[in-house]
């Protein structure tokens, strides 16, 4: 399991990003907010969904999980 992040400022297009505890573009303190740890990152979005009205993954620290449940 992994610890999931949302960014709390939304980004230009209006969508909250969701990071991983350890990517390199996760928030500081007071931009994020703990969401849980979860199995998956699509478990993670479905959590941050419930109070964000639009959410996307990082396209870094999401994608890399992706590829790597894939291989
Ligand atoms: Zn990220």
């Amino acid at each position: 399991m992994k610890s999931y992040y949302i960014n709390h400022q939304n980004q230009k297009d209006g969508a909250h990003e969701v990071h991983t505890a350890d990517c390199p573009f996760l928030p500081g303190s007071i931009d994020r907010r703990y969401i849980g740890a979860y199995k998956s990152v699509d478990m993670a979005l479905d959590s941050a969904r419930v109070e964000y009205m639009d959410v996307n993954c990082c396209s870094y620290c999401c994608k890399s999980e992706a590829d790597a449940a894939i291989a």
